[in-house]
């Protein structure tokens, strides 16, 4: 997603480098590159020239800094630009005053709704609120089955239609489960729709049916990022049809272009709230647009990634490993622990996109082999504690029935063990060096 985009953008971009004055000509050129970038990814037309005429104006009204040089003055330009473009500021959600705030979604079949609902749910289940999902979509076999499942899995309960109670009518189903929300304390409610394959006006009757019998407080409609093109005029007829107050974009894992995302919020003047990145319940963020600014501008997304890994970290625990690794106590066990605390942050290949320069690491990027990674800890979990704690300690035949364990070679289990001995020794050293941990270390 948006690395086209953004690959073309920092060359553009780069291409100022080392000018001391940017003429009219330098950026009427860079312009038309750049238009030419947005075009290729697929943004709506008048979005592109409503953009492009921005960054010229503000370019050439020499909007003189004392800091930046021209060069750097457009970067932030077209930076400001795009985080605009993008909505501003990162929308939050709309509590209701008296609870249980409600939230719709709405959106064509296929577009991601109920994966989302489930994402949404346990996303917001993390933040103390405590959601009641409700199956709306009584069209698509299956539907209600799924986000049953969906919600087992985010660990929220599900309001779905019971013979004799509502089957069929999702107006009532959505009644319904709104009174129960307030019997039972949930203070949020997601209520699920159904969608088809195309806009039709059924679809949106029974959208604006469910949304006066619940009068939610926001209805976020889920586009498919890899629509392209299509999504404005989706997000346009579900606008007339149902009204929304956010948009939730899905499959940005895809090799969409990135035209929707830059696109629909410019086009319906709604916000993007949310994103979804993958058919994993957290393959998901709160949609901020000055972070995928700079990740479109190659600048990484480095909050994020702070983000993500303040939720996993722990202060005392990182203070105890430091200490451990200053006195040359390391083990396998601290490794492994680490190595899942790193990939409860999501796909290592993901974390690596996040960092400034990743367009440039693609390749790199694309070897990384998770699958290499459940093997190493698939060895470490086939050691017994004393091994984990003292690596010296094993010897052929421990090898052999580590490699049966957990059903890899035995060369990958030597493997395994030296590079471990090599980083315990390279961060000893290193722990020297900075004065870090046990009290074997140097100071001042
Ligand atoms: P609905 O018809 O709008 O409820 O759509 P679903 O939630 O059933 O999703 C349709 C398909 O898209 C399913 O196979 C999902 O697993 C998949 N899907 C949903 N969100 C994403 C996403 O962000 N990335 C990817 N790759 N697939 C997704």
């Amino acid at each position: 997603m948006f690395d086209t985009l953004s690959d073309r953008l920092t060359s553009v971009l780069k291409n100022l480098r080392g000018k001391g004055k940017l003429s009219d000509a330098d950026i009427d050129a860079t312009c038309r590159e750049i238009r030419i970038a947005l075009l290729e990814a697929d943004v709506a037309l008048p979005v592109v020239r409503s953009f492009i005429a921005q960054i010229k104006e503000r370019a050439k009204g020499a909007e003189v800094s004392q800091a930046l040089n021209p060069a750097q003055q457009v970067v932030k330009i077209v930076n400001e630009e795009l985080v605009a473009i993008l909505g501003g500021e990162t929308r939050r959600l709309n509590l209701a005053k008296t609870p249980p705030t409600v939230i719709m979604l709405a959106g064509l079949q296929g577009a991601g709704k109920t994966t989302l609902a489930g994402k949404l749910a346990k996303h917001l289940a993390g933040q103390n609120h405590t959601p009641l999902l409700v199956a709306c979509d009584l069209q698509r076999p299956n539907a209600v089955n799924q986000l049953q499942v969906v919600g087992q899995r985010a660990g929220v309960p599900v309001f779905a239609p019971e013979p004799g109670n509502g089957v069929g009518d999702p107006v009532a189903v959505a009644r319904l489960a709104i009174e129960e929300a307030r019997k039972s304390q949930h203070d949020l409610v997601i209520v699920d729709t159904a969608g088809r394959l195309g806009v039709d006006e059924e679809l949106m009757k029974q959208a604006a049916d469910i949304r006066d019998a619940v009068q939610p407080d926001e209805v976020l409609f889920v586009v498919d990022a890899m629509i392209g093109q299509d999504a404005v005029s989706t997000a346009t007829a579900f606008q007339e049809g149902v009204g929304f107050t956010g948009v939730v974009l899905t499959k940005l894992d895809g090799d969409a272009r990135g035209g929707a995302a830059l696109s629909v919020r410019e086009v319906t003047g709604q916000p993007i709230m949310y994103a979804s990145n993958g058919e994993k319940l957290e393959d998901f963020d709160v949609f901020h647009p000055d972070r995928m600014a700079s990740r479109i501008l190659g600048m990484g997304d480095v909050l994020t990634l702070i983000e993500q890994a303040e939720q996993v970290f722990d202060a005392q625990e990182a203070e105890k490993q430091a200490q451990k690794l200053g006195a040359g106590e390391l083990t396998l066990e601290d490794f492994l622990q680490q190595m899942m605390a790193v990939r409860k942050m999501g796909p290592i290949a993901n974390l690596l996109g996040m960092l400034p320069g990743a367009g440039q690491m693609k390749d790199a990027i694309a070897q990384v082999d998770e699958k290499q990674l459940d093997r190493v800890q698939a060895i470490i979990r086939g050691m017994t504690p004393a091994e984990r704690a003292d690596p010296k300690i094993i010897n052929a035949s421990r090898r052999q029935r580590i490699a049966k364990g957990s059903g890899v070679a035995i060369s990958e289990i030597n493997n395994l063990v030296n590079r471990f001995f090599d980083a315990k020794k390279m961060m000893q050293q290193m722990a020297g060096r900075f004065g870090i941990g046990g009290g074997s270390a140097t100071r001042g």
